[in-house]
């Protein structure tokens, strides 16, 4: 197949490569095709890190929220491995990223707790096969921090950055135009260039790319049951007057995490389970009151000291996709528009990876493997 590079690329009335989507993945994108000299113009209908990236809890961490174990089961050993060392070759390159801007890393390590008994015999068993795997994790059964969890596993080379910080600098750094409340409604093929309408503007490009995650079966139907929007909420109380806890925490098979800010305050967060099926996220009565009250619980069981009922919120839309794995492709309809979608809950450590798969499909026609979006048919 022809890459798009080798199709008329340098046109003088609007720009190589259009990215929708200004969050972590469309920044990560975006500053790599500056770098490699092609005119690169950002839309996005918020604003910079507006959507997940800027609402996130900062957590860099290795592997998917399902333990190890499960993604043996689910994808096969040689691919879980692979897909656990992209976490953490996306890991090291948002590092690498974060020391060139100067923005600043935290190196705690990360826990993942089990809440009950067979979540620690799982936990035991995804730290035997990763270890056999060669990955630097260690067990413990029982509660390092002593608050009623039954196990713990620890990657102890995880971070934590603020991920709205580390995509404005990036943006900033590169030679990009970046357009705010720029909403994409159509991308129209012309001749074998593309159109991209927008609010307020539109734009003739050689390629697009879709970094759109939650949003992406809003802009193309060709992702209606391929991206699943998904809602997370976090609690942020006051400083707290001492330090609770010295590395963010996933439990519950990742489905609640706490993180301590570098200013004391404590984040709580929890994003919903996947539905029953047959019954739309969006038409569930009352969901915003399901997450409160789900997340209010497990604070007050683990965390009775927290004041909540006063604590800051937010939320914001994660994009899942069927077997919790980024989606990586071109549209069959429009092969000059790319993607790179669906991040779900791990998208800081997969966005420099991610990033990377797709420049390699996009220059050289290069499988991007297990993230391919040719997977899911
Ligand atoms: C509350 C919360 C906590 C989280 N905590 C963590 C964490 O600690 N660690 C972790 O790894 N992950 C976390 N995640 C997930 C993580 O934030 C995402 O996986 C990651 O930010 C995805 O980055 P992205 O650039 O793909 O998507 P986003 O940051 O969502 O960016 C997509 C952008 O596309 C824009 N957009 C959408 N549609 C259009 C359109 N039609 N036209 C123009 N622009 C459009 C949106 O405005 C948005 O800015 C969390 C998510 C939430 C919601």
């Amino acid at each position: 197949m022809v890459t798009w590079m080798e199709q008329n690329q340098n046109r003088a009335d609007g720009c190589d490569v259009v990215v929708v989507g200004a969050g972590l993945v469309g920044a990560a994108v975006a500053a790599r095709l500056a770098r490699a000299g092609f005119n690169t113009a950002v839309l996005d209908a918020q604003g910079v890190a507006g959507g997940a990236t800027g609402r996130s809890a900062g957590m860099a961490l290795t592997g998917l929220a399902g333990h190890y174990n499960w993604a043996v089961g689910a994808y096969g050993r040689q691919e879980a491995r692979d897909v656990w060392a992209l976490t953490i070759e996306g890991r090291e390159r948002l590092i690498e990223a974060a020391g060139r801007l100067s923005v600043p890393i935290e190196n705690t390590g990360s826990l993942a707790l089990a809440i009950e008994d067979t979540e620690a015999h799982t936990l035991e068993e995804s730290a035997t096969l990763l270890q056999e795997d060669g990955f630097d994790v260690q067990f413990e059964l029982g509660d390092p921090l002593g608050r009623g969890f039954r196990a713990a596993l620890r990657h102890p080379a995880d971070v934590t950055v603020d991920a709205g910080e580390l995509t404005r600098s990036l943006l900033s750094s590169e030679d990009v135009s970046v357009h705010e409340r720029a909403e994409v409604y159509d991308l129209e093929p012309e001749r074998d260039s593309v159109r991209v309408w927008a609010q307020g503007r539109n734009v003739l490009c050689s390629a697009v790319v879709l970094a759109v995650n939650g949003y992406a079966s809003l802009l193309d139907p060709y992702f209606t049951d391929k991206v699943a929007p998904t809602r997370s909420l976090i609690f942020a109380t006051e400083p707290l007057d001492g330090i609770l806890l010295e590395q963010p925490c996933c439990a519950d098979y990742g489905y609640e995490y706490c993180r301590q800010l570098p200013d004391r305050r404590l984040l709580l967060g929890g994003w919903r389970r996947p539905q029953p099926s047959g019954q739309q996220q969006d038409q569930e009565p009352g969901l915003g009151d399901v997450m409160r009250d789900g997340l209010t619980r497990f604070a007050s069981h683990y965390f009775p000291e927290v004041e909540t009922r006063k604590a800051d919120r937010w939320s914001g839309i994660m994009g899942f996709t069927p077997d919790g794995l980024p989606l990586v492709g071109r549209l069959p309809d429009l092969p000059q528009v790319y993607f790179a979608v669906g991040m779900g809950g791990r998208g800081l450590s997969w966005a420099f990876a991610i990033a990377d798969r797709l420049m390699t499909l996009m220059l050289n026609d290069a499988d991007p493997g297990i993230l391919s979006a040719a997977r899911l048919g």
